[in-house]
């Protein structure tokens, strides 16, 4: 079997390890990303958060996705009956970005990855790792199958594992552990979105609650393409009935809001439903490698935080590996390991109270209280590390105590 050597092995082309890759080519660190796929490819995954901007710009590729004319995302709406709560990023407790994108994944993922290789990144399209082997000294060879279907190894000192859903080094090392997430299921697709308004009703994206465990995706792009996806507990996915096109059709026919825009429009391509989509991992990095964006742990799509903890674990353990090749020391518990649990942490909460209804509770509260509203704002941009936040550093007790105390109040009003 031939073999090659790098400094870093990246798996994977998404967001995660194109950031990753950015960065280490930067400061001329040998990179070889290997990815399983030929780009562009479809993969879900569509509305960002304010503070993947940060990452983007931090390692140069904000550039080439501006030229894209991706659809901005100034804020995220969601409807319950006939109560709107409407976040704009610009009214938020954290200075940052007031402003991201809803994009189709297959175009933007593929405008990072070209936008490296014109930088001289070596990435390998339909190049899948199968297998892995590490020394004591934490490098490593490992196996990567061509589109050929001839092997070959690759000899590195440090392999990022950016791979996704592939969940690359969790099967090969045995580190899933199941997620403390609800079981939930999703079901999505596109729809050329002829009966599309003019304006932002048009652009916007939204979330419809269609219950307290129910909801309803509509992210419309630039191109007139829009993304629908349903987001249930098994039941609900399980309670209609044929193909996966049948029961989206059934769905979309639950939505009071988005039914007429969408009946009756054909779907881009079989709608597709992924099932127990929540993972976790035992360890987040080893001696050698380090697990980044959903290789290592995805929550849930309420709130849009996949990509944006993909570019933030990229970035944050890319610059760990700089420094640990330069011959300096590395706390990886502590740098990455307990940074990247705390921003997680504080999605899961809001995630979790989510589907208690608390945090609904506190969205389709009205009046609204604007200050509370900032805060909340804050956590939603992604900007989930700012301590100065109460909704960050208070996260385990205060959507909880806020929402008891609301629910009292209109107790006590009902008497
Ligand atoms: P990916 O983008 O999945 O990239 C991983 C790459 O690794 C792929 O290109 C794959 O081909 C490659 N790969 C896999 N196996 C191998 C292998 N063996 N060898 C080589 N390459 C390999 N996130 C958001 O931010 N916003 C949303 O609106 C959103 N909606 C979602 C809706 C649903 C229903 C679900 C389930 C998730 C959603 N997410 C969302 C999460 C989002 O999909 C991920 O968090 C994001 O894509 C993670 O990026 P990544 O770079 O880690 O992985």
């Amino acid at each position: 079997m031939s073999s090659i050597s790098t400094d870093v092995l990246i798996i994977g082309a998404g967001p995660s390890g194109c950031v990753s890759a950015a960065y280490l080519h930067r400061q001329g660190i040998n990179v070889k990303v290997v990815e399983k796929s030929q780009f562009p490819r479809f993969v879900i995954g569509e509305s960002l958060l304010p503070r993947c901007m940060d990452h983007f710009q931090e390692v140069g590729l904000l550039d080439c996705l501006k030229a894209e004319g991706f659809e901005v995302k100034p804020g995220a709406r969601f409807l319950r009956d006939d109560i709107v709560c409407h976040f704009d990023f610009s009214k938020k407790h954290t200075e940052g970005w007031d402003w991201t994108w809803q994009v189709p994944r297959a175009d933007f993922d593929n405008t990072l990855a070209q936008e490296l290789i014109k930088r001289g990144v070596d990435i390998a399209f339909q190049h899948e790792v199968v297998d892995v082997i590490f020394n004591d000294d934490g490098s490593s060879q490992t196996t990567i199958k061509n589109a050929e279907g001839e092997a070959y190894q690759v000899k590195a000192k440090f392999i990022v594992d950016s791979s996704g859903y592939g969940r690359v080094l969790p099967r090969l090392l045995g580190l899933d552990k199941p997620s403390s997430m609800p079981e939930h299921s999703s079901i999505f697709t596109h729809v050329n979105d002829l009966k599309r308004p003019e304006g932002k009703e048009g652009t916007m994206i939204t979330f419809d609650v269609l219950d307290k465990d129910t909801w309803f995706w509509v992210i419309p792009f630039s191109n007139g393409i829009t993304s629908l996806g349903f987001v249930g507990k098994n039941e609900f996915i399980d309670s209609f009935e044929g193909t996966t096109t049948e029961r989206m059709k059934q769905m979309i026919e639950t939505s009071e809001y988005y039914k007429k825009r969408f009946s009756g429009l054909d779907f881009e391509f079989d709608p597709i439903c992924i099932r127990n989509y929540s993972k976790a991992v035992t360890k987040f990095y080893g001696n050698g490698f380090v697990l980044t964006g959903n290789s290592a742990e995805f929550l849930d799509p309420v709130f849009s935080s996949g990509v944006t903890f993909a570019t933030e674990s990229a970035l944050c353990s890319a610059k760990l590996i700089a420094k640990q090749l330069q011959g300096e020391t590395v706390d990886w518990e502590k740098e990455y390991a307990d940074y990247i649990t705390y921003g997680v942490d504080v999605f899961r909460t809001y995630v979790e109270e989510w589907y208690t209804g608390n945090l609904q509770t506190l969205f389709f509260h009205r009046p609204e209280n604007p200050d509370i509203k900032k805060q909340i704002c804050a956590v939603l941009a992604g900007y989930v590390w700012d301590k100065t936040n109460p909704f960050v550093r208070k996260h385990k007790r205060i959507v909880a105590n806020l929402a008891h105390l609301i629910n009292m109040e209109k107790e006590q009003a009902n008497r």
